[in-house]
């Protein structure tokens, strides 16, 4: 977001509530930012999620290490869709990355080009995913937000519902060892609470 407003007009930032264990934290850490950074910011809340097992939702047992939501960036990327359309937006933006889309299918270069062709036929603008990170791994994207001037703080990239971040599920590990992988110490950059 932050990398986004040096070269384009953010229109509407969404957070979505598909009952994920994390939602509160989220919901207030993308809040708080929008409104520090001055963009329009919106929670679309998905019901119907809560029937769909994932180790990510508050319904399911708690099973984080496989952190796979059936079809959850494909669905978001087609609800941006309609108020990228709907605002006369051309970017959809999201923090696809190269680290991940070795995991995650649905994060990957193939699949934002794959969406892309879709999205020619179901918008009538045209609207186009972007993701600034998508060739960058963990410790180059930590790199560039130090930079940037980013305060971690105001993120939560924890998959649980803690006051700081757990340091064991595989989100906090991942981003333990790219701090790590970076030469930085990571509490130096993120309250842990001292876990
Ligand atoms: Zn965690």
């Amino acid at each position: 977001m932050l990398k986004a407003r040096e070269i384009m007009d953010i229109i509407l930032a969404i957070t979505i509530d598909y009952g994920q264990r994390a939602k509160e934290k989220e919901i207030a850490c993308s809040r708080n930012l929008c409104r520090e950074l001055g963009i329009n910011h919106k929670v679309v809340k998905l019901e119907f999620m809560q029937e769909i097992e994932s180790g990510l939702n508050a319904s399911s047992p708690l099973n984080d290490t496989s952190p796979w939501v059936p079809n959850r960036n494909g669905l978001f990327i087609n609800l941006a869709a309609c108020y990228a359309e709907h605002l006369q937006a051309d970017y959809i933006l999201c923090g696809f990355n190269r680290e991940e889309a070795q995991d995650f299918p649905d994060n990957s270069a193939a699949f934002i080009v794959a969406v892309n062709q879709s999205l020619y036929y179901s918008t009538l603008n045209h609207v186009k995913v972007e993701s600034f990170v998508k060739d960058l791994d963990k410790v180059e994207i930590i790199k560039e937000a130090i930079k940037m001037g980013l305060d971690f703080n105001k993120t939560w990239s924890c998959y649980r519902n803690t006051e700081y971040p757990c340091g064991q599920c595989p989100s906090c590990r991942r981003n333990i060892a790219a701090f790590k992988k970076a030469g930085l110490n990571y509490e130096d950059y993120i309250h842990t609470g001292n876990y």
